[in-house]
């Protein structure tokens, strides 16, 4: 697969690229590993929080959601939402909202992220968070004597269910013992890292993960694969553990040193060396290793966690991993005959449209008589082509998502988390994997982008 460009990066420049591990070095079998969060958050909420057991019988559907939606926690509902917070798609539960409920709802306001009403749902790990919520409104409406909580309290339980499954150990030490079952193994991405290693970049890892569980990843994902190296060790010259992202490329927290052997910690006060280390911050960690800003990349997954922060007090380079990019380039190539068939249908729309206008124009501009039948016929055919247009619509968003359509549109504009993969990446990418197809030495450079006026 390709790179993609968002901004100039000049790889020549680059002297020390740092990875985020869990969906960025490790990929996981993501409908798999959802599927487990899922059932395993269905169980926190009836132990912890005395949900009606009969939750444990809605059944799981990765198809059902896609990353980047937005949870309206006071009304139940899951968005879709634009580049400019515009609602595109919108469910209550899991029943789609036509567009006049839509619009009497939210009559066209945009949705303001930093109201604590709505929730963006974007990191690859909380997926089934929208699902489960979906099903849980769905439940409330049609079994209103079961007295589950108002909306916005079940919005609040499933964020601390999910949650806790991952903070608690529950899906990580199940994970680890079922490896097979949630990693992929991926020799290429290997590759990719030892060919950078030619080149000299120094890489490192850092993680939210625990030093255990990371090491039962990258023991599993990376030793086997390697040609040149013995041990995952030798290629990272420094693996921070637990990092707590994104305060560590804000806040300053004490470095732990790791002893890879026991896993045992001890404070540690120095320069920052070669090693495993837990905690401590991103200023330091540049400053021992003697570079600048600019001549560090570090790649994630995450928008919140891995680079918005970082680009707005850090200054490295950065990179994003976006593992849905591949099925949507793919969809993309195959349905450019539907988009050039729907394009077709909308110039002829327009043609009419026009017509229309001049019948007007006849009217109210000259003093003619119009006959009405002429304009009724031309709505009419309107009305035939936006049917037309809107089952081709359908088709189309078919071969994306079946409910959601793309991840990376919403309407005829970016969605809202395209926006952010544009605004926080340099360049983004499907998996580590595809370095290995580019030279260390790449001058990645972005294409012009054409404003409307230019097209
Ligand atoms: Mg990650």
């Amino acid at each position: 697969m390709d790179i993609y460009v968002n901004r100039v990066l000049n790889m020549k420049h680059i002297k020390a690229i740092g990875f985020d591990m869990d969906h960025t070095l490790v990929r996981y079998h993501s409908d798999k590993f959802e599927e487990l969060t899922f059932y395993q958050s269905i169980k926190k909420l009836i132990k912890d929080k005395g949900y009606p057991a009969e939750i444990e019988n809605f059944k799981f559907d990765f198809l059902k959601t896609i990353r980047g939606l937005v949870v309206d926690k006071n009304n139940g509902n899951i968005l879709k939402v634009s580049l400019y917070n515009k609602i595109k798609t919108a469910t209550h539960g899991t029943k789609e909202l036509s567009y006049k409920e839509q619009i009497a709802l939210y009559a066209g306001q945009n949705v303001d992220l930093s109201d604590p009403q709505f929730m963006s749902i974007d990191t690859n790990f909380s997926m089934a968070h929208t699902h489960l919520f979906s099903l849980l409104v769905d439940l409330k409406d049609s079994k209103p004597d079961l007295d589950l909580p108002p909306y916005v309290e079940m919005a609040d339980d499933v964020t601390y269910a999910v949650d806790i499954c991952h903070r608690d150990g529950t899906l990580k030490d199940i994970v680890v013992k079922n490896l097979d079952k949630y990693i992929i193994l991926d020799p290429k991405a290997v590759e990719a890292l030892e060919r950078l290693r030619k080149y000299n970049k120094r890489l490192w890892i850092i993680t939210n993960s625990d030093y255990k569980y990371t090491r039962a990843l990258l023991d599993y994902t990376i030793n086997p694969y390697l040609k040149d190296h013995k041990h995952w060790t030798e290629l990272f010259e420094v693996t921070i553990t637990l990092a707590f992202k994104p305060k560590f490329f804000t806040d300053k927290k004490i470095f732990l040193k790791v002893d890879p052997e026991t896993g045992l910690m001890e404070n540690f006060d120095a320069p920052i060396e070669t090693g495993i280390f837990q905690g401590g911050y991103a200023t330091k960690l540049q400053q021992d290793m003697k570079l600048a800003e600019n001549e560090i990349l570090y790649l994630g997954d995450h928008i919140y966690g891995d680079v918005m922060k970082l680009k707005k007090t850090c200054g490295w380079r950065t990179a994003l991993v976006i593992e849905e990019l591949d099925k949507e380039v793919q969809a993309f190539k195959s349905t450019k005959d539907i988009s050039i068939e729907i394009d077709h249908l909308m110039d002829e729309k327009v043609a009419i449209e026009k017509k229309i206008d001049d019948l007007y124009a006849k009217e109210y501009e000259f003093g003619q008589d119009v006959d009405k039948q002429e304009v009724f016929a031309q709505f009419d055919k309107v009305e035939k082509l936006d049917k037309k247009i809107g089952t081709l619509i359908k088709t189309y968003e078919g071969h994306f998502n079946p409910f959601w359509g793309e991840v990376m549109r919403a309407g005829v504009e970016p969605s809202l988390l395209a926006s952010q993969v544009e605004r926080y990446a340099c360049i983004y990418m499907t998996s580590v994997a595809d370095l290995a197809n580019y030279s260390p030495r790449t001058y990645f450079r972005p294409k012009k982008r054409k404003m409307a006026h230019e097209k």
